[in-house]
């Protein structure tokens, strides 16, 4: 991969911030856009813009045709089975709902289980919880080794045949650990229940297949993969979706209204009431091309190289605490440096240029687990490089010294 020519692409890159020139290091959080996925949504604008499946006219059907165009590169990205298959969606905390609302508390009762895992991002906590006080299911938990590692012999043990939902992270966004995924939506199909996969830190990084792994629900945001922020979407089965009901009712979901009731169209378009994000799925469908365009092998690659550096560099500063698995892991680095409060690092930081994360990255249980309050992170894409870690290291040095 030629980094060099990857940056270009990237205009809010090449700028200072606080003086310094910018190292971006939390695309976790929000992946920064190509010059490609900017133009992409410029054009739209400025040449195609219209209401989607609904006017005869050139420029409705130019953006329709756009519209439905980035379903298809999606469902193509993710191995879908066909573009139905692909809701459109605000992204992942939305997808996730949905299927909650409307999948899982439809099937879920007294007696019956939902599992999950401790590391899970609250979007993948919460709708859990929900359902579980809506139905009086249970909500039960993975367990979790030291590095948090969830092990396929632990999913054998903990779901059971009266487990009707199992939704796990494919990536975590505080541990970097990868799960086993495809391992776990065996077991959980072995015992008659669906698989849900949030995917908000994987798709960004790795070649997802969601035949292969035959998850049910499948869930990602485009704007931690170079889209634009506002859209996302959830893959789910056919044969699941069909039977769904929708959750948001209004114009271009129904089949037929009449003044005391109203059917629904097939899926995806059920989801998908009142008018769509078009211009974010256009440059979903930009950002989709981008990231093939590199190849995803590629960037999973990169990213992991780049963790493997930060993980060997920040390791050996006295007094940093990395937390989740050693250098095998996905692109991001969860730390706290002793006796300094993660604001304050990222607040030193910043001010030599350099933007990480500092909080409880949406992820309470787990910061009780690890016994923090907060925690830093810096998180790598495509476009950062070892110089930036290196610069990382030394200002996180500096930070250490000037507090200590
Ligand atoms: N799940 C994980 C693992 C995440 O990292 C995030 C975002 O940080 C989400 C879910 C929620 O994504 P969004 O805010 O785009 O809906």
């Amino acid at each position: 991969m030629n980094i060099h020519a990857i940056r270009e692409q990237f205009p809010i890159l090449h700028q200072e911030v606080n003086g310094h020139p910018l190292v971006y290091l939390d695309s976790a959080a929000s992946s920064q856009k190509p010059r490609s996925v900017i133009d992409a949504v410029k054009r739209y604008y400025e040449l195609d813009h219209a209401n989607v499946h609904r006017g005869v006219h050139t420029l409705g059907s130019r953006a329709t045709d756009a519209y439905e165009g980035a379903r298809e590169k999606v469902a193509k990205f993710l191995n879908a089975f066909t573009p139905e298959e692909i809701v459109f969606t605000r992204g992942t905390t939305t997808a996730l709902n949905l299927v909650a609302s409307s999948y899982a508390r439809s099937v879920c009762g007294e007696g019956d289980e939902i599992v999950i895992s401790k590391m899970e991002h609250h979007a993948n906590l919460i709708p859990w919880q929900q359902v579980a006080k809506a139905t009086g299911a249970t909500l039960k938990f993975f367990p979790m080794g030291e590095d948090g590692r969830i092990t396929v012999e632990d999913a054998e043990r903990t779901i059971t045949s009266n487990t009707k939902v199992v939704s796990i992270t494919h990536v975590s966004n505080v541990l970097g650990v990868v799960n086993p995924v495809k391992e776990i939506a065996a077991i959980a199909h072995r015992n008659g229940a669906v698989m849900v996969v949030d995917g908000a830190q994987s798709v960004p990084h790795m070649r997802v297949d969601v035949q292969d792994i035959d998850a049910d629900f499948y869930t990602f945001s485009g704007h931690k993969m170079c889209g634009p922020t506002g859209i996302g979407a959830l893959y789910g089965k056919k044969s699941l979706l069909n039977g769904m009901e929708p959750i948001e009712f209004g114009g271009e979901m129904i089949d037929f209204v009449d003044l005391h009731d109203a059917t629904w169209k097939e899926a995806p378009y059920r989801f998908e009431g009142g008018t769509p994000m078009i211009a974010g799925a256009v440059g979903l469908g930009a950002a989709v091309d981008f990231l093939q365009d590199i190849g995803m092998d590629n960037i999973d690659r990169h990213v992991k190289q780049l963790s493997a550096y930060a993980y060997d560099k920040l390791s050996v500063l006295e007094g940093l605490r990395i937390y989740g698995p050693g250098r095998d892991r996905a692109g991001l680095i969860t730390f706290n440096l002793e006796d300094v409060h993660p604001h304050d690092v990222a607040t030193v930081l910043d001010s030599k240029g350099i933007a990480i994360r500092a909080g409880h990255h949406c992820c309470q249980p787990l910061m009780r687990l690890l016994n923090v309050s907060a925690t830093a992170r810096a998180s790598f894409y495509i476009y950062n490089t070892e110089d930036e870690i290196d610069l990382l290291a030394d200002a996180l040095l500096q930070t250490k010294e000037f507090f200590g």
